[in-house]
């Protein structure tokens, strides 16, 4: 557990919260990270857009690891990319994987949104997450209902933190199967040993 009292959550963990809460303590409290080949992957393919600066691509103008911020919500960390098209910011999430079937990279892509909001003071309607693996960008609108859901996982992940214990295994083993961290979690293993438990074995 990290000590004292969290000022400020990386973005990054709110897409690990929503994935998963268990995930979210093994990685940001117990500072777990199991490097798979798609995780190698996804370093690689992050430190090509995180090698930061500011460049025109035509009538944009495209900022590279931007470090954002919301003391609202008190959360902090770097969007990939922050597109400018006049007044307009967009804000580009570098995803290595396909499209995903959760909203974790859209929840932690509307925390960039409401962070550059609060910084710049101009509204952000939308933003992108590009997937590598598909090559194909994903538009996103940064709804009332995303703002909300986005919302109650900052306060989720502030709460789990005071409570002080790690959460139970989910039982969504299509996500089990995709998470990195299974072979840590062990989440078959532990859901059977708590089960044991209950029945007073
Ligand atoms: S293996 Fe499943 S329960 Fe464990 S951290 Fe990953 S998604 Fe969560």
């Amino acid at each position: 557990m990290p000590e004292g009292r969290i000022d400020y959550l990386p973005l990054s963990m709110l897409n690990q919260l929503e994935y998963c809460p268990r995930r979210f303590w093994l990685m940001y409290v117990c500072g777990e990270m199991e490097v798979n080949a798609p995780v190698l992957e996804g370093q690689y393919q992050h430190e090509r857009v995180h090698a930061g600066g500011t460049s025109w691509e035509g009538e944009t103008l495209v900022h590279r690891r931007v470090y954002l911020w919301s003391d609202r919500l008190r959360v902090a960390g770097f969007a990939d990319v922050v597109e400018e098209r006049g007044e307009v910011l967009i804000p580009v999430e570098h995803k290595h994987g396909r499209m995903g079937r959760w909203l974790n990279d859209h929840i932690q892509l509307c925390a960039q949104a409401i962070c550059l909001e609060e910084r710049t003071g101009r509204p952000v309607e939308r933003g992108a997450i590009f997937y590598w693996k598909s090559r194909r960008r994903l538009w996103v609108e940064i709804t009332s209902d995303l703002r909300i859901r986005t919302e109650a996982a900052v306060a989720r992940a502030f709460a789990l933190l005071e409570e002080g214990r790690i959460p139970p295994p989910i039982e969504q083993w299509a996500r089990c199967r995709d998470c990195s961290l299974e072979p840590v979690c062990l989440p078959r293993e532990v859901l059977r040993l708590q089960s044991l438990e209950l029945e007073g074995r």
